[in-house]
């Protein structure tokens, strides 16, 4: 790549041109897609934002995602989905916390097949709907009687909705799409007047950023186009109208997938993968659980929550 062309590189956060390649590029340990090896990572002078380069066209980014791919309906064991329903049930409480609004109509982009929908176990108390790329998971949550509409969020028609949304939610979705300011600006134009935007992300600068290097889950390359750090992305919302924007740390599993990429990616471990997990999965995740709880309590976590109010 020639000086020239370097230059005309721009962070897809602050649009400053000022930027460098990743000294050690991550590989896609767990779904080995041959596409990986056409994009490489860039990381902003300006705000630190580190983002896949060049940016990938719709049809690249669809074969990016392999069938198998982990949030594709997958069921879970019983152990991993009662804490997951658990979790739902703390997620519904906290989004009711935000608004006085009942019933509360929630917008999830990246809806997958509304299994968290199903979960969160208010459904009185929430009118749900969302978007969905994959089109037969889409239909899976309209045939449980969810108004999901297939496709991108890029891709969704705004008429008829806009301001018409309490909570809009986007977790571990904006990191995937190639131009988080578009995204960000339509999900202003969704949201009803004093409503909220929250979602959770990964974040750079995390202790697993900076010890796991190119092993660090959170680049799950080539599928994060978008790694914020926590200024960057309240520089995003800010830019995009939101306001009194607040960012927390999440308690996450990152520690583990990271874990298992060092063993697949540097100590070459033969490690069989299905849906990107190992069987060693829940082992992992014991082992690196003092890690997860250390990063959060220190506020180093792998990953953020965001909230903000239109
Ligand atoms: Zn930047």
């Amino acid at each position: 790549m020639t000086q020239d062309v370097e230059t005309e590189i721009s962070c897809p956060v602050c649009a400053a041109s000022n930027n460098h390649a990743l000294s050690v590029l991550p590989k896609d340990y767990e779904y080995r897609v041959e596409i990986a090896d056409d994009f490489g990572i860039r990381v902003c002078d300006g705000c630190c934002t580190e983002f896949i380069w060049p940016r990938p066209s719709l049809d690249e980014l669809r074969r990016m995602y392999p069938d198998n791919y982990y949030a594709y309906g997958t069921e879970m064991g019983g152990f991993w989905q009662a804490i997951y329903n658990w979790w739902c049930r703390s997620e519904a409480k906290r989004l009711l916390s935000l608004s006085t609004k009942r019933p509360l109509h929630l917008f999830d982009i990246g809806a997958g097949d509304c299994r968290r929908f199903k979960a969160m176990g208010s459904g009185n108390q929430f009118k749900f709907s969302g978007v969905e790329m994959n089109q037969d998971m889409a239909q899976a949550g309209c045939d449980e009687g969810f108004d999901i509409s297939p496709g991108t969020f890029e891709e969704f028609d705004l008429t008829g909705r806009v301001g018409t949304v309490d909570i809009l939610t986007i977790n571990h979705v904006i990191e995937h799409v190639t131009d988080p300011a578009d995204t960000m600006r339509k999900a202003y134009e969704l949201v009803a007047d004093d409503g909220i935007f929250t979602g959770r992300t990964p974040k750079v600068a995390s202790t697993g950023h900076r010890y796991f290097g190119g092993y660090w889950s959170g680049y799950h390359f080539p599928r994060h186009l978008t790694l914020f750090s926590r200024e960057s992305l309240e520089l995003l919302l800010l830019k995009s109208g939101f306001r009194e924007v607040e960012i927390i740390e999440e308690l996450n599993l990152f520690p583990a997938l990271s874990l298992q990429n060092f063993l697949v990616g540097k100590l070459k471990i033969p490690l069989v993968l299905e849906g990107g997990h190992s069987r060693l999965w829940t082992l992992l995740v014991f082992v690196t659980a003092p890690l997860s709880f250390f990063d959060y309590f220190f506020r180093r976590s792998d990953c953020m929550i965001f909230v903000a109010k239109k």
